[in-house]
């Protein structure tokens, strides 16, 4: 249920439906909107009688919400949320562009990802120091050492950082170097983890899982809020299907549907989502054009050694080529690419 105040109700007011929520065992939940408090409620197991609310003093009214989902929806709240990341505003008028390597190798690789990718103008720098490989036989990424590079290359470029977390015994390690804590598609029904970083007060970037639905994407993130951690950005990554032509079908009808049914910004990562360097740049035009908030790009300053991921890795050169394109599907749909 969600109890829609009234454009001049007090915070007194307010607080005794707060209070209302909490006598019955439940738990509100106080959006701010522009013109208007709403407060959802979690916690019920059936539907909840709307006269309880309707009645208090400040209620405009009380609305049952149709979705399983009820906090990441647009029902609840109906403007976008903007995640801040350290003054960088995700989901807002601006498209913002994250990328780096898909692993920190070294300090001279994360460096030189690090300054090529923010020349070209990338605001955030992406690169896995905790890597979950397909393989256990592959490269695991260099962890701690790993993170500490990462916010070496912060601190030299002003890039924020956003890096893979695999698991709760690592998350407090990786929440002190990182700005946004990413959740990767193997690991987006990883309840605990989800429920750890509700926890949190800090940018979570979830990824859809590898055969997950948009309703399943949308409850994962429904964890991560239900705790009270609302700075969640959903992000499409491809999805499995019978093509291999590809590495993963990039699900561009996701990115509609989800803002529509979601206040949550939407991402899009081609890289991961085609899996061929040299058709990323067309998918990352699609995502653009589709209405995505935000991409997520693979970058290294040398694709051929990468140590994961090379093959849909762009070179410095390809990003700035990338830059350019999705800046000129940026402006066709007047969405500026930051
Ligand atoms: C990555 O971003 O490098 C990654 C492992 O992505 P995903 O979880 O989408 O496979
Ligand atoms: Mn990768």
């Amino acid at each position: 249920m969600l109890i829609v105040m009234k454009p001049q109700a007090t915070p007194d007011e307010v607080e005794a439906v707060n209070e209302r929520i909490r006598s019955m065992g439940l738990t509100p939940h106080s959006i701010p909107g522009a013109q208007r408090v709403a407060i959802g409620i979690t916690g019920n197991k059936g539907a909840l009688e709307p006269d309880v609310f309707v009645s208090m003093a400040g209620v405009a009214d009380a609305i049952r919400v149709s979705q399983p989902f009820k906090l990441v929806s647009r029902e609840v709240k109906e403007e976008d949320s903007i995640i801040d990341v350290g003054g960088i505003p995700v989901g807002g008028p601006e498209v913002m562009v994250m990328a780096g390597p898909c692993s920190v190798e070294s300090k001279e690789q994360i460096l030189e990802a690090a300054q090529g990718v923010r020349a070209s103008g990338a605001r955030l720098l992406r690169g896995g120091a905790f890597k979950p490989r397909t393989s256990p036989y592959e490269f695991q990424g260099l962890k701690e050492e790993g993170l500490k590079l990462l916010a070496m290359a912060r601190d030299a470029t002003g890039l924020k950082v956003v890096t893979e977390v695999k698991d709760t015994e690592t998350l407090p390690m990786v929440a002190e170097y990182s700005d946004v804590l990413q959740v990767g598609a193997r690991n987006m029904q990883n309840y605990s983890l989800l429920e750890a970083l509700g926890n949190l007060r800090k940018p979570v970037l979830l990824k859809r899982g590898l055969s997950a639905t948009i309703k399943e994407l949308l409850m994962a993130a429904e964890y991560i809020l239900s705790r009270g951690n609302y700075q969640v950005m959903l992000c499409e990554r491809g999805i499995r299907t019978y093509e291999t032509m590809t590495r993963n079908t990039l699900d561009i009808n996701a990115v509609p549907v989800l803002k529509a049914l979601t206040h949550l910004p939407v991402l899009v990562d081609p890289s991961h989502g085609i899996g061929l360097r040299k058709h990323v740049a067309a998918v990352a035009r699609a995502g653009v054009a589709a209405g995505a908030d935000g991409l997520i790009i693979e970058v290294h300053p040398c694709p051929e050694k990468a140590l994961s991921d090379g093959h849909q890795s762009l070179s410095l050169p390809e990003f700035e080529a990338l830059m350019r394109q999705v800046r000129g599907i940026g402006t066709a749909i007047g969405r500026p690419v930051a």
